[in-house]
């Protein structure tokens, strides 16, 4: 039987339809309130090298950082933020996993892995359904390091960063590293977690032209000033009403402080107080906390933002109190240097500080009181103040809580990595001296110099590190970066015999023997480059460097095929490899497969617009395509970018000859020949561009020189019959 309606006239049930609809509207926004409140995107963004006192909330009124500023004004600012070490991937394995330097095991930069057993922040979001990416600018956050777990994208893209004679530090810049990550939140599905990571205020400063001219006393604040202007277009980019945002750093610059121009080495505040600003949902505008912030309160803080639980490993704590303006209990911070300890056989530095006191056990220690010296330059006498002897024992607790924590220790294939890499076993100092850092800083500058300069200017770096290896000849950092300034000053046998010294003290490392196959190929000594690279690809068959390197030396001595199975090995190792590519594109254009060539050296130049050698590559292959003008063009990239490159230069010289422009081709010749000496090539296309502009003269003497190199050249003999004909 069906219920019979109650019948309605047409006004009433207008007005019954409506209440239902209020109702029904009500309900849903009941239900959308208590469900939604969609979680938070989170946007943490750490700038490398920044110390907090160079921003303009922080009170430096010659800084150029607005879009900071601003953040701070609409958040919470944390007037004190400590670092837990002066160096980069300590201090960001610290961030990442809310662990002290103890307890995750990094302890330098290139040498130490992440360890599995570390929960890190990306993980954490990751498994609440969080979209992650990261973005990282320099070497020591590279992907081989393990910072990449949890993170589903993971762009560690350094565009010159994949040469195993790597310079110390490559970086990428802000407005390359801003891109990509914009690119990336444009296209993600919310919630989305992105780590970004800045690298310009990391020396050398070198901000772009308009604000070097404007920082020309202080290029360091240049950097800042640039990373401040690249936040505004990664800010602009995200929903700041639905977006966290933690803006901080993993250390600060000494500037001189302390006989220290740049960082690593001590744990004073000039390294360590670095900048925390956060802001977003559930934020407070403009509040400024007096609360200790440390590193390890990143990941706890942003996790307890998102409604997670802080897994219980993680040592620091959520700030989230101190941000709503609670008055909570500063909590100590530990730091640590291992740098000398680890580099040259010194001490280490390890420090603890709370709000006021910082005690630094140094073989001299040193104790000083914040409140009065920030600036730590009047040590205080332990007898001065009760509290020492507390600072003491806690700080040697935390040392001694690393031992029997399983969780945290490296898992044997960590071990193996290590080993590896030449940081375990015989390649830290097998004397060490346990010298105080303080009483050798002068050294340190002078290692860091050399270590700088390895690659850009190798004779002063062998100069600094030779200075360093007179006082310490057992430091094998030294040494290792010596045998590459010898090999980048054309000292190839300087390089091996550094190499071999290194060898006499205890397993190579991976990086030892690419130096060592490198310097022998240059030397010309083939078959023991080939003997080494066997020795590093043992050590680490998923290296790709061996195989890059083999296929050089394969190439050196003309065996062509065998270096194409080397490339292909090196590319199944790394895809993104360009190098491997570019050989590839090189070896294709030799047989004469012009279109083969073409889909190898493509991709190469889109993926990395600097990458000189396969510009002029890829130019090659347009000429033999019939593509001159396009040919052109990738020449005169190629030559903008390097104008000291023979090879390109001779080329370009070339495609201007052909495409009848002998006139303009002229200059690039005689530059060619001046940058890469008098070939035949470069004599005879020389020759050719002075006869064809009326140059007769010009062009019989380049051909009588060419003839000179090489007699045999009939064709080189014809044109000098036909230049000696033409009038003059
Ligand atoms: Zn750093």
């Amino acid at each position: 039987m069906t219920p019979v309606a109650p019948r309605l006239t047409p006004e009433r049930r207008r007005r019954a339809i409506g209440l239902v609809l209020v109702a029904a509207a009500a309900a849903g926004m009941a239900l959308l309130l208590f469900r939604s409140r969609p979680r938070p995107n989170v946007l943490l963004v750490t700038i490398d090298t920044l110390r907090a006192d160079h921003l303009g909330c922080y009170g430096d009124r010659a800084a150029d950082t607005p879009v900071l500023d601003a953040l701070a004004a609409r958040g919470v600012r944390f007037t004190t933020a400590v670092a837990h070490a002066p160096l980069t991937a300590p201090s960001h394995a610290s961030i990442l996993t809310g662990l002290l330097p103890p307890g995750h095991g990094v302890r330098d930069n290139g040498s130490f892995v992440l360890p599995r057993s570390a929960t890190t922040l990306a993980e954490v979001l990751r498994d609440a359904g969080y979209r992650t990416a990261a973005f990282v600018s320099g070497f020591p956050l590279d992907h081989r390091f393990g910072f990449a777990r949890g993170f589903e994208t993971y762009d560690d893209r350094l565009l010159r960063g994949r040469d195993p004679r790597r310079a110390a530090y490559v970086e990428r810049t802000a407005a390359d590293v801003t891109r990509s990550a914009v690119d990336w939140i444009r296209g993600a599905r919310a919630p989305w977690f992105a780590w970004v990571h800045y690298f310009d205020p990391h020396a050398p400063y070198e901000p772009p032209p308009d604000l070097a001219e404007r920082f020309v006393a202080s290029p360091y604040d240049g950097e800042i000033a640039y990373v401040d202007r690249e936040m505004g277009r990664l800010l602009g980019a995200v929903d700041a009403s639905g977006t966290l945002v933690l803006v901080t750093a993993d250390h600060g610059e000494s500037l001189g402080e302390h006989g220290e121009a740049t960082h690593g080495v001590f744990v004073y505040d000039a390294t360590l107080r670095v900048p925390w600003i956060m802001a977003g949902p559930g934020i407070a505008r403009g509040r400024v906390s007096p609360v200790v912030a440390r590193g390890i309160d990143v990941a706890p803080t942003l996790i307890d933002y998102v409604g997670q639980r802080v897994p219980r490993p993680m040592q620091g704590r959520p700030l989230r109190p101190a941000a709503d303006g609670r008055e909570i209990e500063d909590a100590p911070a530990y730091a640590e240097s291992l740098f000398c300890q680890l580099n040259l056989g010194w001490a280490g530095l390890h420090a603890w500080r709370t709000a006021r006191w910082k005690i630094i056990d140094a073989p001299r220690p040193e104790l000083y009181d914040l409140a009065t010296d920030p600036a730590e330059t009047r040590g205080v006498s332990a007898g001065e103040t009760h509290g020492a002897e507390n600072l003491r024992s806690a700080l040697q607790r935390t040392l001694e809580a690393r031992g029997p924590d399983s969780s945290t220790a490296p898992e044997p294939a960590v071990l193996e990595r290590l080993r590896t890499l030449g940081y375990l076993g015989g390649s830290s100092p097998s004397h060490p001296t346990g010298r105080d850092p303080k009483d050798g800083i002068a050294l340190v500058e002078r290692l860091e110099s050399g270590l700088a300069e390895a690659r850009a200017r190798p004779a002063l770096a062998v100069q600094e590190l030779s200075a360093v290896l007179a006082e310490e000849p057992d430091a094998p950092l030294a040494r290792r970066y010596r045998a590459i300034a010898f090999q980048f000053a054309g000292r190839y046998l300087d390089s091996v015999a550094d190499i071999r010294v290194l060898e006499a003290k205890g397993p190579p490392s991976l990086d030892d023997l690419t130096v060592l196959a490198e310097s022998l190929r240059l030397a010309g000594r083939h078959d023991e480059a080939l003997a080494a690279l066997d020795r590093a690809n043992a050590l680490d068959p998923r290296a790709p460097e061996p195989p890059l390197l083999r296929a050089r030396t394969l190439r050196a001595m003309g065996r062509s095929e065998e270096a194409g199975v080397a490339l292909r090995q090196a590319l199944a190792l790394d895809p993104g490899s360009g190098e491997a590519r570019r050989g590839l594109g090189e070896l294709a254009l030799e047989r004469g497969a012009v279109d083969e060539a073409a889909s190898l050296l493509e991709p190469v130049v889109a993926g990395d617009p600097t990458d000189v050698p396969a510009l002029v590559k890829l130019g090659v292959v347009r000429m033999r395509a019939g593509r001159p003008d396009d040919a052109l063009a990738l020449f005169e990239r190629a030559v903008a970018l390097d104008p000291r490159n023979p090879e390109a230069l001779l080329d370009l010289a070339g495609a201007l000859g052909k495409s009848g422009r002998a006139a303009a081709a002229i200059p690039r010749f005689e530059k060619a020949i001046e940058v890469g000496g008098r070939t035949t090539a470069a004599l005879n296309g020389l020759g050719v561009a002075r006869l064809e502009s009326g140059d007769a003269g010009g062009a019989a003497r380049a051909f009588r020189e060419s003839l000179t190199l090489d007699p045999q050249q009939k064709g080189v003999a014809e044109l000098l019959r036909q230049a000696a004909r033409r009038p003059r």
